[in-house]
């Protein structure tokens, strides 16, 4: 394990370009998810802080809007730059505080980084418009401008690059923000905030709350300084958030849970399908907003999919994320996410689904859990209900394309589905019908910078990344120009 990332391990608030404590002198233990381990403490904060915070993010919008974007873009590669050379370190702080194999940190430290260069670079790219007139004396034109100060509350289970997927956007169009982390994984933004003090990025352009969730999201959201809130966590938060902000009309983006569907279907080639719905189920131990959650394997190939995808799941290797040889599998982020998912899997059981492999809290730790394999599930069960955020993978059979898209969409989510087959044209049939913000064919692993990710109906509103991801932070302007 590389000690490098003490360095990183700040322990106080960021406000106006000075490490804070809570205004009580409070702070709240952060632990690693393995062995329950203190990981350090970080301030307990809330409304006035908050509200400190927002005063600074506002102060320094007069001057950070107006820089060129080019100069914006420097700062932003520099602080890029400094993530990737940092990224031992920054991975290490992460598996401690979030549990997650090492690999796979630094694959979120490179995933994060990713959206900061690309949005550098669009930052260079939002360009106007001039609309043909109308009238001999009348010129319109159409410029785009920063919203202004941003609030961004971000999730544990991906404590950076959640975080850069909004930040990079946000300070590329010009805009200030004040974030708020998940007080189960604060230490990764304060990283990155350290970084970003290093970049020379100026005081008050990002600034890092943490602590109280519900006094901190309320002056977030009822500051009417504040004009955008963009948010990644859970449907009900997000719910709850979007009504908090009614009252000062700010612009949202909501990037809430899932419950992704998985078609696979019999001309489907039988080990890249294994292959790619075990990454998409199992990655960061099975807690993703796009892991699968539901999968549906057509009756020809259901039982030859099954009998390798048990092998497979007995194959997974389990235990602290820092191990060498490195596992597959880490803890789950506390003790209430393995009492959830024993809930589903025992009411599942109780409605006739049949346990193939593990069921039950793992012997390792009373954070880890056996990874699952559950088959003659339906789909009114609870576990095809909720999003399980955890390593359990379910399979339904089904008999026809059709009854295989009315399954995926009955649920009043939709931000990823898979679908696996060799045929284009059942490809495209499928692509268009499935009721989610992304469709993604053949493959397990699909996000990146450079595509729009992001849902449809009870998944939230707004698209990360790409060239979508930064329209969300700009307010059109109309200028109507008499020329005589
Ligand atoms: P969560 O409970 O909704 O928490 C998300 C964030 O909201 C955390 O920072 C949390 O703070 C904060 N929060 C909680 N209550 C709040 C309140 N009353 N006011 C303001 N902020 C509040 O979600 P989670 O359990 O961390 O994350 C898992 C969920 O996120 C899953 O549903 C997953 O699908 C979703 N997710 C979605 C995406 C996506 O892109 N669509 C990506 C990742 C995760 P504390 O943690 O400090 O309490």
């Amino acid at each position: 394990m590389t000690r490098d990332y003490q360095t990183f391990l700040k322990q106080q608030a960021y406000i106006d370009g000075q490490w804070c404590l809570a205004d009580n002198a409070q702070v709240l233990p952060v632990y690693n998810p393995f062995d329950q381990s203190l990981v350090g403490h970080v301030p307990n904060m809330g409304g006035s802080e908050t509200t400190r915070a927002i005063d600074a993010a506002a102060a320094a919008l007069v001057s950070w809007s107006k820089l060129t974007a080019l100069v914006r873009a420097d700062y932003l590669l520099k602080w890029h730059d400094l993530i990737l050379t940092n990224k031992a370190a920054l991975a290490t702080l992460m598996t401690l505080e979030q549990g997650k194999p090492l690999a796979e940190a630094v694959g979120e430290i490179e995933f994060g980084a990713s959206f900061i260069r690309w949005f550098a670079e669009e930052g260079r790219r939002t360009g106007g418009d001039i609309i043909p007139t109308e009238k001999d004396n009348l010129r319109y034109l159409v410029i785009k401008q920063p919203i202004g100060v941003v609030a961004a509350i971000t999730p544990w289970n991906f404590p950076t690059a959640m975080l850069t997927r909004k930040c990079a956007p946000a300070l590329a169009a010009g805009c200030t923000m004040v974030i708020k982390p998940s007080e189960l994984t604060p230490f990764s933004a304060l990283a990155l905030a350290a970084l970003a003090e290093q970049a020379g990025i100026p005081k008050g352009v990002l600034n890092i709350v943490m602590g109280d969730a519900k006094a901190i999201g309320d002056v977030l959201c009822g500051d009417a300084r504040v004009r955008k809130l963009t948010f990644t966590g859970s449907t009900n938060i997000g719910k709850l958030l979007y009504r908090q902000c009614a009252g000062t009309v700010k612009k949202l983006s909501l990037e809430l849970g899932g419950n992704a569907p998985v078609l696979v279907f019999d001309d489907a080639d039988l080990d890249k399908a294994v292959a790619q719905v075990m990454a998409a189920k199992f990655r960061n131990s099975g807690q993703t907003c796009v892991c699968a959650n539901r999968i549906f394997v057509q009756t020809g190939i259901y039982d030859r999919f099954v009998a390798a995808m048990t092998v497979a799941v007995q194959n997974l290797s389990l235990g602290n994320g820092l191990s060498v040889p490195p596992v597959l599998i880490g803890p789950l982020i506390n003790e209430a996410a393995i009492t959830k998912i024993q809930a589903l899997v025992d009411q599942a059981v109780s409605k006739g689904a049949t346990v193939v492999y593990g069921g039950h809290v793992d012997p390792l730790g009373r954070q880890f859990y056996t990874p699952t394999l559950i088959v003659n599930a339906d789909v009114s069960m609870d576990i095809a209900q909720d999003e399980i955020f955890g390593p359990v993978a379910v399979i339904y059979r089904f008999e026809t394309e059709a009854q295989a898209i009315t399954w995926a969409n009955s649920v009043p989510v939709g931000l990823a589905a898979y679908c696996f087959t060799a045929n284009i044209g059942r490809t495209w049939r499928v692509s268009e019908q499935l009721a989610f913000g992304i469709v993604s064919v053949n493959t397990g692993l699909f996000s990146n910078a450079t595509t729009p990710f992001g849902g449809v109906k009870e998944s939230g509103l707004g698209r990360e990344g790409s060239k979508y991801g930064i329209e969300d932070y700009l307010d059109i302007k109309y200028i109507c120009l008499d020329i005589n």
